[in-house]
């Protein structure tokens, strides 16, 4: 399996992104399930790193025992959070409805190997453009808890034209954590029914993207910071909705990203509970 493995954990999220690249699922497919079909990636097409993403997978009432769960498989895991339910009992404002009950951080650090935490801006307005209902206050308090809990945290920012000016304003907040281990940039990709319908909002170019993120590296010695343009991601990804579909975002075959790679479509390969579906990943 070339390609890495994303899981969606919870259906929700704290923050509503309109350039959202996801699929929604109406349902949660239980854990017992997911593990077992994890275990065949594991065991038949040798996964060994995972990222447990959502909607939010804190909105999961079952998470923990999820990622102890994957954690008992051998499998390296990143869980990509917004982090607003592990400062408290969280309102589940996009795809979804309710409260999350607050998630203890010092119990999840031990059973993953690296916390992704987006940061998109150094102020409210700029984080704001892209995860509506996001503030600083709330990203800088979660780096600061994760850090007291001894947490390895990377950061995720997405790249596009209305934070591109901002990229160095973001290293400076960064530069005072030292719970950070990796920082990636992410060019926006228009994907996904949100991510393409509102790509006129968010896209950056190609050129623009490598312009805007020249020079951060050398802002943080001592953090793995990577540029990923949508090139470099292209056919990256094989994504498991939070009802146990396997897909993968529609994308042409040549090597670099083009217009017809901006598209709402994906390719489902099939439900984690189709014993076949493992055999028809091999090529992936
Ligand atoms: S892109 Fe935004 S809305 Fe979509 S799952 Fe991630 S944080 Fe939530």
């Amino acid at each position: 399996m070339r390609r890495s493995v994303i899981l969606t954990a919870g259906n929700g999220c704290f923050v509503a992104c309109p350039g959202c690249y996801n699929h929604f699922a109406r349902n949660l497919i239980d854990t017992e399930t997911i593990l077992r079909f994890i275990g065949r990636l594991r065991s038949d097409l040798g996964v060994r790193k995972i990222t447990v993403g959502g909607g939010d997978p804190l909105t999961r009432p079952d998470i923990v025992t999820l990622l102890k769960g994957l954690r008992a498989l051998g499998l390296r895991i990143q869980l990509d959070t917004v982090g607003t339910a592990f400062l408290g009992d969280a309102r589940i404002r996009f795809m979804g409805s309710g409260t999350a009950r607050r998630v203890d951080a010092a119990h999840v650090a031990g059973d993953v190997d690296l916390i992704g935490i987006p940061i998109d801006g150094a102020d409210d307005e700029s984080i704001r453009a892209f995860r509506r209902f996001g503030s600083v206050a709330d990203q800088l308090a979660c780096l600061s808890l994760l850090e007291a809990v001894g947490a390895r945290v990377g950061i995720n920012t997405v790249v596009h034209r209305r934070n591109a000016d901002g990229l160095t304003r973001i290293a400076d907040k960064l530069a005072d954590y030292s719970c950070i281990r990796q920082w990636q940039l992410f060019q926006f990709m228009p994907s996904g029914p949100l991510g393409s319908r509102n790509r006129h909002e968010f896209e950056i170019g190609a050129d623009d993207f490598t312009r805007a993120t020249d020079g951060v590296k050398i802002r943080l010695p001592g953090v793995s910071v990577s540029i990923k343009s949508n090139t470099v991601r292209k056919n990256g990804y094989l994504l498991i909705d939070g009802g146990g579909t396997v897909w993968t975002p529609r994308q042409d075959s040549k090597v670099d990203w083009n217009a017809s790679d901006e598209t709402a479509e994906r390719v489902i390969h099939g439900h984690i509970t189709d014993e076949m579906l493992i055999q028809r990943l091999r090529c992936c």
